[in-house]
């Protein structure tokens, strides 16, 4: 049996504490580690089980290790030392891939298990989990008119068959070691984020970027149809990855927040037939569109609650989406010409 840690107000973190960053090879976390690196800090150590040339981005001054984080043994490695812990890595996707790969996404629990057993014995001072508004009871998303997801709509709980329950557990376990064991954790409930540097093709992208290259495509194909999955009336919001950094900064270091899951997401509520007409519009074009009804849609409406958010931290995302998508539209396009010419590109 573990005993409680002795709680004791935390010194400023330094620029040169360790910081842990995993699943950084992917779109968020990578974003982050970039972040971090701006703000100054001198030892950010980033993994990522892909071998580094699939990493969406390669930070300069930042070690990078491709270790695979659902190991017990390699989780030691990658937490010694470490001041701060940020666990993002996690088997995951859209609609299209955790709807089809349950197994994959319940596996995850073995990273998040390992990472902060590992963390909690390396004596690290605050550990952050990336948890998603897919924890949310289903039943409370049937209507595209949706009410707003608040923090307590978890329970009773009724999540998103298997990607959705591994995060609920492992927001418990963020709790229980802070209940039991005294260490501080940090849980953010992702609502879709988007922009550049993240996934666009090959069956794990989400909406937005799905719809942007849908679109490049069409005009690059000058054949102006296009196959919009369900009926295109689902309601989200989608969330700037700016917005998603500073938010994970913010949350980790606010002491109120310890071990309290909260939203971190826009409050912007948009259809997915209203987000292919934003897309449309950043594109010029208009196009002749059809509903596949046996694809993959998810919960009929989903938005986030930011009363809690607003009183804790007086701040919330706040990027327009007509602004995030018209730079996250550039960016697929250039990936998109970039492989056309033969160019390699991160997918
Ligand atoms: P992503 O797929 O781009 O990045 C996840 C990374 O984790 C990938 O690069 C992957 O290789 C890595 N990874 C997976 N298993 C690993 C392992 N065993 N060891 C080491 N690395 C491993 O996803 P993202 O969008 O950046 O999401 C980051 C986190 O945020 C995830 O926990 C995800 O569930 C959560 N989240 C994301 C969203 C969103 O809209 N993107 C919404 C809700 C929650």
């Amino acid at each position: 049996m573990e005993t409680k840690r002795f709680i004791e107000k935390d010194p400023q973190l330094q620029k040169d504490d360790l910081i842990v960053i995993t699943g950084a090879g992917g779109f968020i976390a990578g974003n982050l580690a970039r972040y971090f690196k701006n703000k100054g800090f001198t030892r950010i150590r980033a993994v990522d089980k892909k071998p580094l040339y699939e990493w969406y981005l390669k930070v300069p001054g930042v070690e990078s290790l491709c270790l695979d984080v659902s190991r017990e043994e390699n989780c030691k490695r990658v937490c010694e030392g470490a001041v701060e812990v940020y666990q993002l890595a996690a088997d995951m996707g859209g609609m299209g891939f955790i709807e089809r790969f349950r197994v994959e996404c319940l596996r995850s629990i073995l990273i998040n298990t390992h990472m902060i057993e590992a963390a909690y014995r390396a004596g690290v001072r605050n550990y952050f989990y990336s948890s998603s508004a897919c924890a949310y009871n289903v039943l409370l998303q049937q209507d595209p008119k949706v009410r707003a997801l608040k923090e307590s709509d978890a329970y009773p709980a009724m999540a998103e068959r298997g990607y959705g329950w591994e995060k609920l557990i492992s927001e418990m376990f963020c709790q229980e070691y802070w209940a039991e064991r005294g260490m501080k954790t940090h849980i953010a409930r992702f609502h879709n984020v988007y922009g550049p540097n993240g996934t666009w093709d090959g069956g794990r992208e989400k909406a937005p970027a799905a719809l942007c290259r849908k679109v490049i495509e069409a005009i690059d194909k000058k054949d102006l149809n296009i196959t919009i999955w369900g009926d295109g009336t689902p309601t989200r919001s989608f969330m700037y990855i700016d917005d998603c950094v500073k938010g994970i900064d913010m949350i980790m270091h606010c002491d109120e927040l310890i071990a309290t899951p909260i939203n971190l997401g826009s409050s912007e509520l948009v259809s997915i037939n209203e987000l292919l007409s934003k897309v449309e519009k950043i594109a010029g074009v208009k196009l002749k569109r059809h509903y596949d009804p046996d694809a993959p849609r998810g919960v009929a409406g989903r938005n986030s609650d930011n009363t809690f958010i607003k009183k804790m931290l007086k701040w919330e995302p706040k990027t327009p989406l007509d602004e995030g998508l018209a730079v996250t539209y550039k960016w697929i396009q250039e990936q998109y010409h970039n492989r056309k010419k033969g160019k390699r590109v991160v997918e």
